[in-house]
């Protein structure tokens, strides 16, 4: 049988609106629905062609290449243009959800309690010391989650013989309801889409099937994280409905700031303050790391500010086992609160100091002479 125009099939000109369609469609659909017409075979024809039409002429992609190619345009071309699902797959549910909505009870099976589904991912957030994260660090936490109640195994009542097929939808979970001069299949009100009711609850979880339970699990930092690092364990998240598999747990770590040392990734910075006479001098410091303190030679005339690079002396990397540097920057202190004894021989240094000693300050007040002569 050649296929009809899709635009008479609903009974609309090419022009019309997206309104009109689903209007037209509406109409043809509640008239001839198999709900309504049981054992009917030309309703159930009919039906099966307005939803097709409707399926076609509602997605704008398709409408235009049905205007422009018919039903070659929208069925199964070898050129791989056409996606037209066919009656009785995906695509037509999702075009009756839209149109109807709950009005049927919505796809069947959808939202079931009775279906096996993964438990949920968990989060916990863990503050670990800075030196914990550089060096790795092992530890216990506990964890509270749902588990399966250990009194009736997930049964949710008292014992197997508590569990009766439901009486209103004999265990298909389904029920038929009239609405006004329909019959219309909803989820069941009594068992909620279960099929079967528990006559006396599990003492214990009270029918949720669940109780909450603390699990300590330990878990090991490896050296190098950071914060944003995310520890994943898996299978230790909440357990899984109706034999499902369960969740995963994410360790999110936070850590510590250090009173001298500034992470940036890998790298370890802090600041050193010197007396400007050792720095003016020469010196050898002696610095913190983190595992100790470590031997700095600072060489005669160094600025302020000047930075030395150790190497090897930062933070392990997560992957591999490279490490970051350690960078000192040293901080030439002027020296305050003066003896007279101090300033004396500060006043005589002065007087002592010529451009050979202070080249920045003797090329700025060339510079300032440049400017005014
Ligand atoms: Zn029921
Ligand atoms: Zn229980």
């Amino acid at each position: 049988m050649a296929k009809r125009d899709y635009y008479e099939v609903l009974g609309v000109s090419n022009s019309a609106s997206e309104d009109e369609l689903k209007k037209a469609y509406r109409k043809i659909a509640l008239k001839y629905h198999p709900d309504r017409n049981p054992g009917d075979q030309s309703a159930e024809e009919k039906f099966k062609e307005a939803t097709e039409a409707y399926e076609v002429l509602s997605d704008s992609g398709k409408r235009s290449r049905y205007d422009r190619f018919g039903h070659a345009g929208v069925g199964q071309s070898p050129d791989g243009m056409g996606d037209f699902s066919g009656f009785g797959t995906g695509g037509l549910g999702d075009v009756f959800n839209d149109i109807f909505g709950e009005f049927f009870g919505g796809a069947p099976g959808r939202g079931s309690r009775t279906r096996a589904s993964r438990g949920s991912d968990l989060q916990y957030n863990l503050e670990i010391s800075f030196e914990e994260a550089a060096f790795g660090h092992t530890t216990e936490i506990d964890v509270p989650r749902m588990e399966i109640c250990g009194q009736c195994g997930g049964l949710g009542a008292r014992s197997s013989k508590d569990v009766e097929v439901c009486g209103v939808c004999q265990g298909t979970g389904q029920q038929r309801v009239q609405q006004g001069f329909f019959s219309v299949a909803t989820t069941c009100g009594r068992c909620r889409g279960e099929g079967k009711v528990i006559r006396t609850p599990c003492p214990i979880c009270h029918g949720s099937t669940r109780v909450k339970k603390t699990k300590r699990i330990r878990v090991n930092i490896p050296a190098g994280v950071d914060n944003d690092s995310r520890i994943k364990l898996s299978g230790e998240g909440e357990q899984g409905y109706n034999g499902g598999p369960p969740g995963d747990l994410y360790i999110a770590l936070r850590i510590q700031s250090h009173p001298i040392f500034e992470r940036i990734e890998n790298d370890l910075y802090c600041e050193v303050p010197i007396s400007f006479a050792h720095a003016a001098l020469g010196t050898e410091l002696e610095v913190p790391t983190l595992e100790g303190t470590a031997r700095l030679k600072v060489p005669s005339g160094s600025q302020t500010h000047r930075v030395f690079r150790l190497r090897n002396k930062g933070i392990v990397h997560l992957r591999g086992n490279r490490r970051g540097d350690l960078h000192v920057r040293i901080i030439v202190e002027t020296p305050s609160h003066l003896t007279s004894r101090q300033k004396e021989i500060l006043e005589e240094f002065e007087s002592l100091s010529n451009e050979g000693s202070h080249p920045l300050h003797s090329k700025f007040m060339d510079k300032i002479k440049g400017l005014f002569s």
